[in-house]
């Protein structure tokens, strides 16, 4: 059996549209807009990102951002809720039904709110990375 090694592909054309340090390209995705430039939308809905961005030319499309935003959403998520609810449930055991309607709204609207912010996060590591799906045809 031989060993499997992959490197990246270094040779790979970095592209015509900007690259800015990594925290820049960062920043400009958790706000919604090009990590490339900052200049236009990163969603043309709420995960959907566009295939090109309209200033730049950076191809956003390609961009796989796949498990990675609903994992660091949930790993947020699970380390700020599970806490409080042990916290309330030591300050005097409310009743099932006031857990439930304090901690299920606030679980849903943490997740719902950091979720396209970490995946434009996420598709701005990747811009900076050159992590691009090499082939558009492919799934
Ligand atoms: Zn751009």
């Amino acid at each position: 059996m031989t060993p499997v090694s992959w490197q990246p592909d270094r040779s790979a054309d970095p592209g015509s549209w900007p690259h800015p340090p990594m925290t820049t390209a960062i920043g400009r995705g958790l706000l919604g807009r090009c990590p490339a430039c900052g200049k236009s939308h990163l969603f043309n809905s709420f995960l959907r990102v566009v295939s090109e961005c309209s200033n730049c030319g950076a191809p956003l499309g390609l961009v796989r951002a796949d498990d990675v935003p609903p994992y660091i959403t949930i790993l947020i998520t699970g380390h700020i809720i599970v806490p409080l609810l042990f916290m309330v449930d030591r300050m005097g055991e409310p009743p099932i039904w006031l857990m439930s309607a304090i901690f299920l709204p606030l679980t849903l609207l943490l997740t719902i709110g950091l979720l396209q912010p970490i995946k434009g996060g996420v598709v701005g590591i990747m811009m900076n990375l050159n992590m691009l799906k090499s082939d558009p045809a492919a799934t």
